[in-house]
């Protein structure tokens, strides 16, 4: 096919170029090595040698008159008391030498020590060396100089244009999805009847949603449904340091659209170039004009032409609203988190080609993993596919499933790190403290496990049960949530009475949901059920002056009244603290069943 020529053509010019490169730094690299062997050898040549051993026997028997050493070298000039010619010996520490030169001279002997700097023809290997980096770096520049002017002529973006052989069926879940999409895949395969019917086919699809949750497989999934090519680029490939490269780019992909059409485009991470066009400074200056060439593209090809545009943002609020209009992405359809089924169904797909044991029960993963992606779950199973062979069993079993989850969740166990028993004290007060304020937090999903075993990054931590699928939150949750995540801090500061670096994701994360609270959800009650989120200051401007303060007010208010909240709870409870915090320390882990003993009776 032409089009495979093409990218022949374009494979090897980048070849060649990578190709002289490769000759520059291998010429650079011989010519160092050249002058450091040159050097060398020219010393050598001019001098005898002298063993180190015969050197320091000479020394102590008397006969050296003069030594000459030079910075940075090891290799020192010798001059004996009884010949002429100089000799050479080579040190193998200079600085334990010239001490001992220094302590024989103290004893009375009369050796001449001389220390030279370095010459600068003795130093240009070194300089040659540390210039190298520098080099490398300006023949980089020039070749992407180079690619830059290829890019007017040739193609210099990486598509992934194949057919692909995902179908529907390697899609769990997400079956109202599918149904939507259908129309696509029918469309692809028979434009003509569509065009008979005069039927309007959308040329944009976008998909929101968070990563991982299968965007880029369902679009697969129609090329593949469709049986045509499917072209595929990331937003982020197109933000270049060179102006113009970005929209150069867009034009080359549809210029392949359109040769291979019927097709199906898929622009990954569209937020990178589709972001709201605000001021005009350098890299924004770069999008825009890289985002009036995909506006330009879609408007020019008719419906005829039959390319389908699918593209992935979980950043929908950041669009820029042209990319919305009719005729552009005038459809959107949400990719959900899976929800139990759809998690089942997930872990169904991802086990067809793995061996598991009886015990795995892949139903109370999917309860125990709401909130996890299809990404997640399929990376899940690989984990506890490895352990399991790590660990030597026949198949997958429920244990290394249970593993898998934790090591992708907090990390990966790590029994050997020295922790002492200081931090120790503290990790256990600080997982404990967050356990206990759970336990009296009646929207608090119940504590799965405690631990103050290092995990990843983690010093320790406190697993919960997991939620059962919801699709709202209340104002009331989320006060409690802030409440669980700061008692950590808030059981530190009480018991050691300091505060640790241990509870700053704890902070993070806190500090996003009361964020969130006031900005997103409206639960503030002096600033009303307002969506301040992704607003341009002018548009800030309308909700009064020093809006932003009242904003920040309010989150630290929420936060303020959570810590207070959770010291209160932990005052009130402290012999469960202390109790839970001495278990920690004894057994390092405790799991449900252990905890709940706590609060029996
Ligand atoms: P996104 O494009 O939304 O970031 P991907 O489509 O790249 O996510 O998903 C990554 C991987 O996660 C997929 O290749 C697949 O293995 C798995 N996955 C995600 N969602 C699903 C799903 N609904 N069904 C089956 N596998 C899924
Ligand atoms: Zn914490």
């Amino acid at each position: 096919m032409n089009n495979q020529n093409e990218n022949k053509e374009e494979k090897n010019k980048n070849k060649k170029l990578l190709l002289s490169l490769l000759v520059l730094v291998l010429l650079i690299a011989l010519i160092t090595v050249g002058i450091v062997y040159f050097t060398k050898v020219k010393g050598e040549e001019d001098d005898k040698t002298l063993a180190y051993t015969d050197l320091i026997k000479e020394m102590s028997y008397g006969n050296i008159e003069k030594i000459e050493m030079t910075t940075g070298s090891t290799q020192v000039k010798v001059k004996m008391k009884n010949e002429e010619e100089e000799k050479t010996a080579i040190v193998p520490d200079t600085e334990a030498f010239i001490e001992l030169v220094q302590t024989k001279v103290a004893e009375g002997n009369e050796i001449e020590l001389i220390q030279k700097p370095r010459s600068f023809f003795a130093q240009l290997p070194s300089i040659i060396i540390s210039f190298l980096p520098t080099a490398i770096m300006l023949a980089l520049f020039i070749m992407i100089f180079k690619m830059q002017g290829l890019g007017e002529k040739g193609k210099v973006y990486d598509d992934t244009q194949r057919k692909t052989k995902v179908k529907f069926d390697d899609v769990a879940g997400l079956d109202e999805e599918k149904e939507e999409l259908i129309e696509i895949v029918d469309f692809l395969k028979r434009p003509e009847k569509f065009a008979k019917m005069g039927a309007k086919i959308p040329k944009g699809v976008l998909l929101y949603g968070k990563p991982g949750t299968g965007k880029t497989l369902i679009a697969k999934a129609i090329a593949g449904e469709a049986d045509v090519p499917f072209i595929s680029m990331s937003g982020s490939e197109f933000i270049e340091m060179f102006a113009g490269l970005g929209a150069s780019r867009v034009r080359k992909l549809f210029e392949k659209a359109r040769k291979l059409a019927p097709c199906i485009v898929f622009i990954d991470e569209i937020d990178a170039i589709g972001s709201r066009r605000t001021s005009n400074s350098g890299a924004e200056t770069e999008n825009n004009q890289t985002l009036n060439q995909l506006l330009v593209e879609m408007d020019g090809f008719s419906s005829e032409e039959t390319i389908i545009v699918l593209a992935a943002t979980n950043r929908p609020e950041m669009l820029d609203k042209a990319l919305l209009r009719p005729g552009r992405f005038d459809r959107q359809i949400t990719i959900p988190t899976p929800d139990l089924k759809g998690r089942l169904e997930i872990l169904k797909i991802h086990t067809k080609d793995k061996k598991l044991s009886e015990d795995v029960n892949l139903e109370s993963i999917a309860e125990d993993t709401a909130g996890f992606t299809g990404a997640e779950l399929a990376n899940i199973l690989n984990e506890a596919a490895i352990i399991a062979t790590k660990n030597k069993h026949d198949g997958i079993e429920n244990q290394d499933v249970e593993e898998a989850v934790k090591k992708v969740t907090v990390g990966l166990e790590k029994r050997q790190r020295v922790i002492s028993d200081k931090d120790k004290k503290l990790t256990a007060y600080h997982e404990a403290g967050h356990a206990v304020v759970s336990q009296y937090l009646p929207t608090q999903t119940n504590v799965k496990e405690v631990s103050i075993i290092p995990r990843g990054v983690a010093g320790g931590y406190t697993m919960y049960k997991s939620d059962e699928d919801k699709y709202y939150i209340s104002k009331t949750e989320m006060q409690e949530k802030l409440i669980a995540l700061l008692g950590g801090r808030a059981a530190e500061k009480l018991v050691l009475d300091d505060i640790s670096t241990g509870a700053s994701n704890d902070i993070e994360v806190a500090t996003q949901v009361a964020k969130d609270m006031v900005t997103k959800y409206g639960m503030s009650d002096t600033l009303g059920p307002i969506d301040f989120q992704g607003k341009e200051p002018y548009e800030m401007q309308m909700f009064g002056e020093g809006i932003g303060d009242k904003i920040g007010q309010e989150v630290k208010q929420l936060i303020d009244t959570a810590y207070r909240d959770a010291q209160t709870l932990l005052q009130e409870h402290r012999d469960k603290l202390d109790a839970i915090a001495q278990a920690l320390l004894e057994k390092e882990k405790i799991n449900e069943e252990d905890f709940k003993k706590f609060f029996e009776a």
